[in-house]
């Protein structure tokens, strides 16, 4: 069997290790289109504590502790400049993202995988010639990869804006800050992900984007508007960009059918959801981890990518209606803001209380994935 898997992110990465280990014969390839060093972003939080949480990616490095994770029990939402101390429920860990993906990519170079950095894509009739599997893998950058188009994405986006940033004031619980000014409300997500770093992100709506003028002011000049508003919590700390990571507004991605042919889509490039329920990396590798099993459990590839898109569409449908939700939770923030701080707490607690629970239906895939 001879594959490529396109993208050498978690999705890509966990797929193609965990494949090889399966099937050492098999002859699988990586194309990655950035440079070995260009890991865009800052730190990510997993599930659990390695090795134990099946979910999470630092369990199949056979040292995670060198990637220096960082472990969070507690949660803490501030509004109305109070502190509301929950835990998390379940153990977090927070990592450096670069760090993680140079992990994973020595991982699969060690088990004889070939990554072909900054390689051009050769043409889908060309793929499907060479190939006999084409593992889609490239995150949301679906314009980069020409597929069948069956397998086009639906795209919606979101409506509030937001920045990735990384800083030096060390965050030992998830925060969740609410700010306002006189040009809107502010919404800091901080944690740590190693001794010295922690991420913030920062969001919010348009209208107070357009009205604190942040698309004329320059990279710094926002960079030091952000660090007062959020002042209370970064002290004299900076906060850092990194070149690429200006502005965005959040892509929503997804598809009811998750292969064509002989194309089959994992991790990013199959569904994106907000980041405010910190599951993207989560479902990458669970559903790296089925499309493993699927193929390793039977002979015939057409059989076995029927029996994961069977599996697979389900658990993606239940992700994003889990995401959307808590992302028009934060986007309708302001109709919430006049609530106390209990109340404000208690409503983004049920912000995804209509769906079944995505837990038991992630660990439900896992347990099939891992044969448990
Ligand atoms: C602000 C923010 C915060 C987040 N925080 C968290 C978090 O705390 N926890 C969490 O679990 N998730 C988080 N996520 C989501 C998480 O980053 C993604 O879900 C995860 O990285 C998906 O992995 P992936 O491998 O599918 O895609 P990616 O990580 O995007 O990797 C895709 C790879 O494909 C490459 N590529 C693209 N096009 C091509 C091409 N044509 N040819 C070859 N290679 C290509 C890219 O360069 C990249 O290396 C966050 C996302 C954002 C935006």
């Amino acid at each position: 069997m001879k594959i490529l898997v396109i993208g050498a992110g978690p999705a890509g990465l966990i797929f193609a290790s965990q494949m090889k280990q399966a099937k050492p014969d098999w002859d699988i390839s990586i194309a990655e289109k950035n440079t070995q060093e260009e890991v865009p972003g800052w730190g990510v939080v997993l599930p659990g504590r390695p090795p134990r949480h099946p979910a999470n990616p630092l369990s199949y490095l056979e040292q995670p502790e060198l990637l220096n994770p960082q472990f969070i029990e507690e949660f803490k939402l501030v509004h109305n400049n109070q502190p509301n101390l929950m835990s998390t429920g379940i153990t977090l860990c927070g990592v450096e993202r670069r760090a993680l993906v140079q992990a994973l990519r020595a991982k699969c170079v060690a088990a004889g995988i070939t990554i072909n950095y900054e390689t051009p894509l050769a043409s889908t009739a060309q793929l499907e010639a060479e190939y006999d599997l084409v593992v889609v893998s490239n995150g949301v950058n679906h314009k980069s990869v020409e597929l069948p188009p069956a397998l086009t994405p639906q795209i919606d986006f979101g409506r509030n804006k937001y920045i990735w940033y990384g800083t030096k004031q060390r965050f030992d619980q998830m925060n969740l800050v609410f700010r306002s000014n006189a040009n809107g409300i502010f919404i800091g997500h901080a944690y740590k992900y190693s001794d010295t770093m922690s991420t913030f992100i920062v969001e919010c709506d348009e209208q107070t984007y357009a009205k604190a003028e942040l698309e004329m002011r320059s990279e710094s000049q926002v960079a030091a508007y952000l660090a007062k508003t959020f002042e209370a919590e970064l002290g004299e700390h900076e906060l850092i960009s990194q070149p690429g990571q200006g502005w965005r507004t959040f892509m929503d991605l997804g598809h009811d059918l998750a292969y064509d042919g002989k194309f089959v889509l994992i991790g990013d490039a199959l569904q994106s959801g907000h980041f405010s329920i910190g599951h993207g990396t989560t479902m990458a590798v669970t559903v790296a981890l089925l499309l493993v099993k699927t193929l390793s459990a039977e002979a015939d590839t057409a059989a076995a990518l029927e029996n994961f898109n069977s599996r697979v569409v389900p658990l993606v449908q239940l992700f994003k209606n889990h995401a959307n939700s808590s992302r028009l939770w934060f986007e309708s923030v302001g109709e919430r803001i006049g609530l106390s701080n209990e109340d404000l707490t208690a409503s983004f607690d049920a912000r995804r209380n209509n769906f079944p629970p995505l837990q038991d239906a992630l660990m439900g895939t896992l347990g099939y994935a891992l044969g448990r």
